[in-house]
């Protein structure tokens, strides 16, 4: 019989994920279905939306914008969740696992970014001078996984003290924009929304190191960070279609057990773009 899930969020029809699971289900022969749910926005018809997916059947689903915080928050209401040390950290998590007693949390997000980074992109992070830019979710749900990797992980945001209270938080460095005027960086990655409405993060010129890599965690296009990133010195430049495909390939082995291939599916969407 086929497995249902899906991926549930506000909005969502712009969501790759049921492409990429489809593409993912087909290459493992893994009998799945996986469909786009759009829920209205408040907490409750986010739950009430968990209890009927649950009551109808499906195994898990993913939870996108802008239910991750309230994925968190579902053993509030007496169901008996499981949390991964990534989901305790972050607050937030975008993979759920229906168990006959519960339900397991999980959060790729951080597995998805720190696979594109190592293995797609073949850097390697130890030790490294690694900018994180931005401090909302995208960002909260990769620093533990960053660290783990020996990166040395600086957090900055436009509003400073947000920055230094995830740094306190992950144990790691932060800092205001204008502190980083007499910094470089092995790595800067753009965890910020900036791009979703063509502004820029005000950061100097002057972070990029010799051979740096800019990665910004928005896809579809080019940002203006990626561009600002060629202009002033960055060696490569990425967006974050590899960390959507990679977190997805994670929740798919959370669900499945099965890891598949995920450069036949990034090939298949830059193809599209
Ligand atoms: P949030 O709304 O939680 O956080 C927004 C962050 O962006 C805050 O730090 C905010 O700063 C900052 N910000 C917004 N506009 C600007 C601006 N013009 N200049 C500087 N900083 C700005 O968003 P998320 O963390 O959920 O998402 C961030 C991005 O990550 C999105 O583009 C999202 O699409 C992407 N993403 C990609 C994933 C992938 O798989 N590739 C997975 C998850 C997210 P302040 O605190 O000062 O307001």
């Amino acid at each position: 019989m086929t497995d249902k899930y899906a991926v549930i969020g506000n909005p969502i029809a712009h969501s790759k994920s049921p492409q990429i699971h489809k593409m993912f289900a087909e290459q493992t022969g893994q009998d799945i279905s996986y469909e786009a749910i759009l829920v209205a926005s408040g907490p409750d018809d986010f739950t009430a939306e968990i209890i009927g997916l649950r009551k109808d059947g499906y195994k898990g689903c993913n939870v996108t914008v802008p239910f991750k915080q309230h994925a968190f928050q579902l053993g509030i209401i007496g169901l008996t969740i499981s949390l991964s040390e990534d989901v305790t950290h972050a607050m937030a998590a975008n993979t759920l696992k229906f168990l006959n007693g519960g339900i397991q949390l999980e959060n790729t997000d951080g597995t998805g970014l720190v696979r594109d980074l190592t293995e797609n992109l073949g850097v390697d992070l130890r030790g490294k001078r690694l900018l994180l830019v931005g401090a909302g979710g995208a960002a909260r749900g990769v620093i533990l996984p960053l660290r783990r990797t020996g990166a040395n992980v600086i957090i900055t945001n436009r509003t400073a003290d947000k920055a230094l209270a995830l740094a306190k938080r992950f144990i790691v460095s932060g800092c205001s924009y204008e502190e980083l005027v007499s910094k470089k960086f092995d790595i800067v990655i753009n965890a910020t929304s900036s791009g979703l409405s063509d502004e820029m993060p005000d950061i100097p010129e002057s972070i990029f190191a010799p051979s740096s890599l800019a990665y910004d965690m928005m896809y579809g296009r080019e940002t203006p960070f990626m561009k600002f990133a060629r202009e002033h010195g960055a060696a490569v430049v990425s967006d974050g279609l590899g960390m959507l495909v990679e977190q997805a390939a994670e929740s798919f082995f959370i669900w499945r057990g099965v890891r598949p291939e995920t450069a036949p599916v990034i090939a298949a969407l830059r193809k599209q773009q």
